[in-house]
């Protein structure tokens, strides 16, 4: 098939072409050969130059490409060794950019590019490229180039190879044989680019040799190449239906945040214009939702969830966190799941999943053999991967996989996921702020039970959240006319909008219409509230003034000191005080964190605690609640109860402490005996205390 493609006069133009064009770059290469081993230009050098051969990669991608890399072969350089360089391209014009989605018949065998997110990669495996047969009559070798999945073997022993022309059978000499280094892709479209809802959809990218290995799940990429289709198989019958697939010739790795999200001049105009006023925070909140009624705390920490704190790479190569993990815990119907999607339409690079996921991959990213794999593993990305660089918002995260539920951990804080299963061995980035919503086990909120009791979550998980807020749905008769309201209103303006719009007679006017939509209007439209989000997270980097430190530190040193007795907060709410002040200056484009920025990280963190972290019996703020799920009074008193059931026990004949013992000694301490028998309960779920005859009761010796 090559040797049809060659053509004299084109490999002289291409080596006129690179003679003139790409002379040091063929010599950067020659001094790295043969690790470094292709010649990357850029579509536009060579469309400036010699239009004819740039539209003729296009059309005639393999052509082009071929008689190029031919051309290279001629080009001297200072190096002794003779080169034998991949050519490959990059930068295609916007015009070749292909959605996914819109690849059709007539892309076929064209040079195009596709944009995407990473969803799968298998291991690297060797291909063949020149299969040598070693004849078993004559012991001639004969070499047959294998272009199809399917190996193709020598018919007879062909006499133009010096072999002896006989019918023969053939052995595979694999030391003789060429191999390349050969990777598959799955690449799905940009969830930007879909429509509410949609499935994204799918390709397979072949990668060969010196391509293979640079990219992981969850990378966004550009791939430049030449689509294909591939027969498909029904066990071993092709059918004439075919799979569309892509042979790579480059791959740009999109290294910069939000390179998707496009802001003209214009909108960089309007946005700074918007950091100025003095309502943003207010305006923004109102962007998010309009049709939920209330929830001002939930959104406030929506829109600094939104922008994020400053994620920051210290000298040991380590990096400290800047995203802002938040869980809604509460009552059903109480508009979790629509907040949750909403966000996921707003926020740049973000992706909804319900922790039930379908995939393999679930939240995380497993190594599985699937089929796209094709008997190799294959290491896919789940959502907190795909979600790098954004928003992750799994809904009803209570009902996930075991598998993921331990991985998170890791995926939270380090915001890396580790997979080291079969011939993989990679660490993907999940460096994406995850927004979760949760459902209580037992159908309603319970505030008097602690949180991960009631969402099937352990409380190691739930405290690496920075903000966890309980929903409760309790009727109150001002607020149930005020939302009511605000429903029906919106329902209303939602059906005049369909009446105008779609029936021709309509007695509604649209002045009509607009006052009611009024109600239900974001202040700022998604599009250029997402260019604004996208704006702030590339380009503004706050820094704590003194005084906002000092906010923070005297407020964190006061609250624990004046919280006796308790835990209020430990170093890693301190953290969160810091994301969010740094996400609050954020929002308003500011170079510095200031002393408002702090006052407001710590009134939505006070108001999270007011709901979730509060010792009911003292009053005070707590964080064991959330850590431990036991408040720090309740772990005193289960101290005590050991002790004197320790006590009991030495005194006692049968070396049994007695149930109406404990409860005496334990009043005479103060602790009313429900509390005792609530701790004695917990003792022995625990495993710290058993009960070896009813109502009597021992330590356990470890
Ligand atoms: P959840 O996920 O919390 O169970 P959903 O998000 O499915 O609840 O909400 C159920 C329905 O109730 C949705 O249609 C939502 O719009 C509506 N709803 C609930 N609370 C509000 C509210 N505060 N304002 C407007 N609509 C609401
Ligand atoms: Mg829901």
């Amino acid at each position: 098939m090559q040797k049809l493609l060659k053509d004299e006069s084109l490999v002289a133009s291409w080596r006129n072409f690179f003679e003139e064009n790409c002379k040091s770059d063929i010599e950067t290469v020659a001094g790295g050969y043969p690790e470094k081993r292709s010649l990357v230009v850029d579509y536009d050098l060579i469309d400036k130059i010699e239009p004819k051969l740039a539209e003729m990669l296009l059309v005639q991608p393999y052509k082009g490409l071929h008689n190029a890399k031919e051309a290279l072969k001629q080009i001297d350089t200072a190096s002794e060794n003779k080169l034998d360089l991949h050519f490959r391209i990059k930068n295609l014009p916007e015009n070749q950019k292909i959605i996914i989605r819109k690849i059709r018949a007539s892309h076929m065998g064209k040079l195009v590019a596709i944009e995407g997110l990473v969803k799968k990669t298998t291991e690297v495996r060797p291909k063949l490229l020149v299969a040598a047969f070693q004849c078993q009559k004559c012991g001639a070798v004969i070499r047959i180039e294998q272009d199809e999945d399917i190996l193709k073997e020598p018919t007879e022993c062909y006499e133009d190879q010096s072999g002896c022309g006989r019918v023969s059978s053939f052995k595979l000499s694999t030391v003789h044989s060429e191999f390349i280094d050969s990777q598959k892709l799955e690449v799905q479209e940009n969830p930007e680019g879909l429509r509410g809802g949609a499935q994204p959809e799918r390709i397979s990218v072949y990668l060969e040799d010196d391509l293979v290995g640079e990219i992981t799940p969850g990378d966004r990429v550009v791939v430049n190449g030449v689509l294909h289709s591939m027969p498909r198989r029904r066990g071993t019958f092709r059918l004439t239906s075919f799979d569309k697939a892509m042979q790579a010739v480059s791959i740009e790795n999109q290294q910069f945040a939000f390179e998707e999200v496009e802001i003209s001049p214009e909108d960089e105009k309007q946005i700074l214009k918007m950091s100025k006023d003095p309502e943003i925070y207010e305006k923004i909140r109102m962007s998010i939702a309009p049709t939920i009624y209330g929830m001002e705390i939930e959104k406030d920490a929506l829109a600094l969830q939104l922008f994020g704190g400053i994620m920051k790479e210290m000298p040991d190569g380590t990096h400290t966190r800047g995203d802002i993990h938040a869980i809604f815990v509460g009552d059903p119907g109480t508009a979790k799941s629509q907040l949750l999607s909403y966000m996921s339409k707003l926020a740049p690079r973000s992706v909804y999943v319900s922790g039930k996921s379908s995939s393999a991959a679930g939240l995380t990213a497993a190594a599985v053999r699937d089929e796209f794999g094709e008997g190799q593993w294959t290491l896919e990305a789940g959502a907190l991967v795909l979600a790098d660089m954004g928003i992750a918002c799994v809904d009803e995260i209570d009902k996930m996989d075991d598998s993921d539920r331990s991985a998170l951990h890791q995926a939270m804080e380090q915001q890396e996921i580790s997979v080291a299963k079969a011939g993989i061995n990679a660490t993907l980035k999940s460096r994406c702020a995850l927004l979760a919503a949760a459902n209580p086990k037992l159908g309603r909120f319970d505030e008097f039970l602690p949180i991960h009791e009631q969402i099937n979550m352990p409380p190691a998980l739930l405290s690496r959240f920075d903000l966890i807020f309980s929903i409760l749905d309790k009727p109150n008769r001002k607020k149930d006319t005020e939302l009511a309201a605000h429903i029906l209103l919106s329902h209303k303006a939602g059906e005049m909008h369909e009446n105008i719009s779609k029936s021709p007679d309509s007695v509604f006017s649209s002045d009509e219409e607009s006052v009611l939509m009024a109600h239900v209007k974001p202040v700022f439209e998604p599009q250029i509230l997402r260019k604004y989000v996208a704006y702030a997270k590339r380009s503004v980097f706050p820094v704590m003034t003194d005084d906002a430190l000092e906010i923070l530190k005297s407020y964190y040193v006061e609250f624990r000191s004046s919280t006796e007795g308790s835990v209020p907060f430990t170093p890693r709410q301190l953290e969160a005080f810091v994301r969010l002040a740094e996400a609050s200056a954020r929002i308003r484009l500011s170079q510095t964190v200031t002393i408002d920025d702090a006052k407001r990280s710590i009134s939505i963190i006070e108001q999270y605690l007011r709901r979730v972290g509060m010792d009911r019996e003292t009053g005070k703020f707590d964080i064991d609640i959330i850590a431990t799920g036991i408040s720090h009074s309740q772990q005193d008193r289960m101290r005590l109860i050991i002790d004197i059931i320790k006590q009991l026990c030495q005194e006692s004949t049968d070396g049994n402490a007695a149930r109406p013992d404990i409860v005496g000694e334990a009043e005479i301490k103060g602790v009313e005996s429900s509390k005792v028998e609530e701790a004695l309960d917990r003792l022995k779920r625990n495993g710290q205390i058993y009960e070896p005859a009813h109502g009597k009761y021992k330590i356990t010796e470890y």
